[in-house]
């Protein structure tokens, strides 16, 4: 039982980890609503049926999805300015 449990808590953080690091990079990507490659702004043009935000560049076909822009997007955004 406590094997079970222990396993289970492992799985947990693995995923909590993987999803903090992916969403690491969706920001960074992101780039504060900034297309990276020209500095024009991104413009938002679609949600996937995940829920993922589809952002794109009219200058130079930038395009970035992000996926956590509510929930993890707020902590970055202290972290990282
Ligand atoms: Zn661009």
């Amino acid at each position: 039982m406590i094997s079970i449990l222990i396993g289970f808590f492992i799985v947990v953080i693995i995923v909590m980890g993987v999803t903090f690091i992916a969403s690491y990079f969706e920001y960074k990507n992101w780039n504060g609503g900034v297309c990276p490659k020209c500095g024009r702004k991104l413009e938002y043009f679609d949600t996937d049926s995940q829920g993922g935000e589809g952002w794109t560049c009219d200058e130079c076909d930038y395009t970035t999805w992000v996926s956590y822009h509510n929930l993890v997007y707020k902590f970055w955004k202290n972290k990282l300015k």
